[in-house]
């Protein structure tokens, strides 16, 4: 039985991503291997935060009792719990679901990519102003499937320029869904926009993080 580091467990709705709008059962681990400049869940990857250690069961029964379809599995970096495959297999049973796994970037998804049809990934390209674009595992983005995301969270234009090398190196935006979003308060949507229109990036879509609309930007929970 695996026991996992749960620091919150909620239902709101999804924020990003293809299934942004609807409905979302969270399940958001402790920790992190990567430190961003704008890491906005640095509370959860601190040592000192607080979580409950839940089996795959408990899990699987919160989920279920919420009658909520989507899954969300996030962090931190989901994929470093420990046995975090055996979840997610549990979850793949349960044809009924469709479970998304938000990751990092930096962890080799090879061991988790087909373990079944009903489970996506939606995995960042940690960009320059990240601090982090060293730890990215490049070979990922070579095994992503159409039903699975890439999203690029920029800062600035040095930031749009290498997601726009990144997608044509990899031919993403022929491949799955892209999405560029901003860091919010360091470049304006319109910005954004701006560069996609002057770069001719068809099939990649702007993301607004709703939640940062709907709620009040620092709000946790939701
Ligand atoms: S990968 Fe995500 S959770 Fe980890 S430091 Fe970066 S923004 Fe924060």
């Amino acid at each position: 039985m695996g026991r996992y580091k749960v620091v919150e467990k909620f239902v709101s709705i999804n924020g990003e991503a293809r299934r942004a709008g609807e409905l979302a059962c969270f399940i958001r681990f402790a920790g992190c291997n990567l430190n961003c400049t704008y890491c906005d869940t640095r509370w959860a990857n601190e040592k000192k935060a607080s979580y409950e250690i839940l089996s795959e069961e408990e899990i699987y029964e919160y989920i279920k009792s919420s009658s909520v379809k989507n899954v969300t599995l996030t962090g931190g970096e989901p994929l470093l719990q420990e046995n975090i495959k055996r979840l997610i297999t549990m979850l793949s049973k349960d044809k009924g679901l469709n479970v998304e796994i938000e990751t990092n970037g930096s962890v080799d998804l090879s061991d988790f990519i087909n373990v079944g049809e009903n489970v996506t990934f939606t995995v960042d390209y940690k960009l320059p102003a990240s601090g982090m674009e060293d730890k990215m595992h490049l070979s990922n983005y070579e095994l992503l499937r159409d039903t699975d995301t890439v999203k690029f969270v920029v800062s600035d234009e040095n930031d749009l320029n290498k997601a726009n090398e990144i997608i044509r190196k990899y031919n993403l935006d022929k491949r799955l869904q892209v999405y560029l979003g901003a860091s919010f308060g360091k470049i304006k949507n319109e910005d954004i926009v701006k560069y996609m229109i002057d770069h001719k990036m068809n099939s990649v879509r702007i993301q607004l993080q709703m939640h940062k609309y709907i709620w009040n930007p620092e709000k946790k929970g939701v």
